[in-house]
């Protein structure tokens, strides 16, 4: 969360700052602000504004800055509520240094007091100010900038940051610093950028350096820089030539991100599957058939499987975890955080398979750590390429393309499917004889038409979602692969039309939920036929009687050719839509097929509601603190 922005060259700074916060919205947007170097304004202009980074556009452009260098940034708050004066660029004392901050700084009360003691006086609530103070006096003492941050970094270990300082004193230097929290150099040949996201500068250079946790960058006026260690050692990098286009990071002809990464799922899953299966329709996956290591794991020792992952990707994992238990494995799906916090040990004939569509979710890394000390093995289903969660162990990559709509849609479709590969590559290693393998891919290369026709009745979803304006609550039930598109489908509800809503399996109503349907209380079932459980099925269209009984408006997921639920209820009381999804006779594919309406759903929702869908209230993507 919060994206950062930095930029050094020959050329006016404003206009590459701004573009890039532009770009870095989706991390945050409580607030945003820039601090500019021009020699004819002295020291440093701040400029920094509560609300979207437009607030901020329009401030920076009324004063038409020249400056040549800059940093900027956009933020969801952790320390100090949203407002003018907490957001960042921070300065010190005399204006003369600023930094932009992304990270929260586990021992910056003891600081703060201790520089308010020496005299510092602070202008905000936030953690990312003591920074400033510090940078101050480190350059009193007569530190050079660089080794200022790099005392710095010492003194805030502990706190995770990625952090860009630009002093007026040395006007040919940024200096950044990272520390759990994603930073990347653009080098392009209009100057050197920083940014959280190599989207900031896309549009002006495809080669990128990720820095690495305990790495700091110098980039300088005259297109040099250096990578050094956090004591002052060069320190091994790579240049990565970013594969996407700039369309794929732009909204295009759609109104949303939302709405387009919606409608490129079908894309997504021809994506996923491309290249992953032989000509006999077996898996083939380059994370397990490059690691020998990894392969003797497989036969060996391989027991149980955990997965990991948080909101969106959680409920993908719990989805995937019910395909591994179809197999014959032993898993759980577990939150990250949870797991990380808990007595929860893994063992060395453990599988973790953590999920994540950014790679940087503060709760996952902090659980991968865990994970890497216990000594084992992992596999990670992960979107953004060389992102942090690739560092540990193999892995494959979603292959959803840029997601940038913070309501993640096309992430879980790319999840759930990777997921299901995994379970069959795996499986097909000892335990499953080839035909089921192969009638398995076979299915999965007809998803994609699946998904096209759903698509194709976006216009009748988006009316039962607009008739949701002024509900006042809503419960999500289903059951078997139901039930974490339950889930889901509810947490998209919450998270862009703010309507409270509850996902949960449609057998648990029962014990609680329940008490809160009327007349009013919309539930959406989803009511699929699993072929390896049929009594879900029944069970759950019992729980749509329960509700209709009560009066509970009603709104069903079901299969084409599912005549039944249409008349179930007492009379005058029957379900007032239902959504028909293709049969794809794959329980783990029908969470798929089912929850693309229910995006659908929660996007019309939230339009007619008069919601910022892709900037949904209080949230950010990418969630980088714990
Ligand atoms: N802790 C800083 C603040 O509250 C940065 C927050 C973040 O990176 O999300 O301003």
């Amino acid at each position: 969360m919060c994206g950062i922005v930095g930029y050094i060259g020959q050329k006016s700074a404003a206009g590459f700052l701004i573009e890039g916060l532009e770009k870095l919205e989706y991390r945050g947007y409580d607030s945003a602000g820039v601090a500019l170097l021009d020699v004819e304004q002295e020291p440093l202009q701040i400029i920094k504004h509560q609300g979207k980074v437009a607030a901020t556009a329009a401030a920076v452009a009324a004063i038409k800055p020249t400056g040549t260098s800059g940093i900027a940034h956009t933020r969801w708050a952790t320390h100090g509520e949203p407002s003018d004066r907490n957001a960042h660029p921070h300065a010190d004392c005399r204006g003369t240094i600023a930094v932009v901050h992304n990270g929260q700084l586990t021992n910056y009360q003891a600081l703060k007091k201790q520089l308010t003691a020496q005299g510092h006086t602070f202008q905000s609530d936030t953690d990312t100010e003591v920074l400033a103070h510090l940078l101050e006096d480190f350059r009193k003492n007569g530190d050079d900038l660089v080794t200022a941050v790099q005392k710095t970094t010492q003194v805030i270990a502990g706190g995770t940051f990625a952090l860009v300082a630009i002093d007026a004193a040395t006007p040919d230097t940024l200096v950044a610093a990272c520390m759990g929290s994603p930073l990347y150099i653009g080098l392009a040949d209009d100057g050197l950028f920083l940014a959280s996201d190599h989207r900031a500068f896309r549009a002006h250079t495809d080669k990128s350096v990720q820095l690495k946790d305990g790495q700091m960058a110098i980039i300088n006026a005259d297109h040099t820089y250096r990578v050094v260690t956090f004591d002052n050692h060069q320190s091994p990098h790579d240049i990565q030539q970013l594969k996407y286009q700039l369309e794929d990071i732009e909204k295009g002809t759609y109104a949303t991100f939302m709405e387009k990464e919606i409608v490129e799922q079908p894309d997504v899953v021809r994506r996923v599957l491309d290249g992953r299966s032989t000509d006999d329709g077996m898996v083939r996956l380059g994370g397990i058939e490059t690691h020998p290591e990894f392969q003797s794991f497989i036969k060996k020792q391989l027991h149980d499987v955990l997965i990991l992952g948080c909101g969106t990707s959680l409920y993908a994992g719990e989805t995937v975890a019910r395909f591994f238990q179809e197999h014959g494995y032993e898993v759980q799906a577990m939150d990250a955080a949870e797991f990380a916090t808990s007595s929860f040990q893994v063992k060395p004939t453990t599988l973790v398979v953590p999920m994540s569509q950014s790679g940087t979710t503060a709760d996952l890394l902090v659980a991968m750590e865990k994970v890497k000390a216990a000594g084992a093995v992992s596999f990670s289903l992960v979107n953004v390429p060389g992102s942090k969660l690739t560092s540990y162990g193999t892995g494959m990559y979603l292959h959803a393309g840029p997601e940038t709509g913070v309501a993640s849609t096309k992430a879980f479709t790319a999840q759930v499917l990777s997921g299901a590969l995994l379970v069959l590559a795996l499986a097909q290693e000892s335990r499953l004889n080839a035909p089921h393998v192969a009638a398995f891919t076979e299915r999965a290369k007809t998803l994609s038409f699946a998904i096209e026709k759903i698509l194709a009745q976006s216009d009748d979803y988006k009316k039962i979602g607009q008739s949701l304006k002024d509900v006042p609550r809503m419960l999500y039930i289903g059951r078997g692969y139901g039930l974490a598109v339950a889930k889901e489908g509810a947490l998209k509800m919450m998270e862009i039309a703010r309507i409270p809503s509850l996902g949960m399996s449609a057998a648990s109503m029962k014990h609680g939920p329940i008490a809160l349907v009327d007349s009013e209380t919309v539930v959406v079932a989803i009511c699929i036929h699993d072929p390896k459980v049929p009594e879900l099925y029944d069970l759950t269209v019992s729980n749509v009687e329960q509700v209709l009984a009560r009066k509970g408006r009603v709104i069903i997921v079901a299969e084409e050719g599912d005549d039944r639920v249409a008349t179930l209820g007492p009379n005058g009381q029957h379900p007032e839509a239902v959504i028909s999804v293709p049969k794809v006779h794959y329980g783990i594919l029908s969470a798929i097929t089912t929850m693309i309406p229910l995006q659908i759903l929660a996007l019309a929702a939230a339009e007619v509601r008069g919601m910022n869908v892709d900037q949904p209230m209080n949230l950010a993507k990418s969630v980088t603190v714990l």
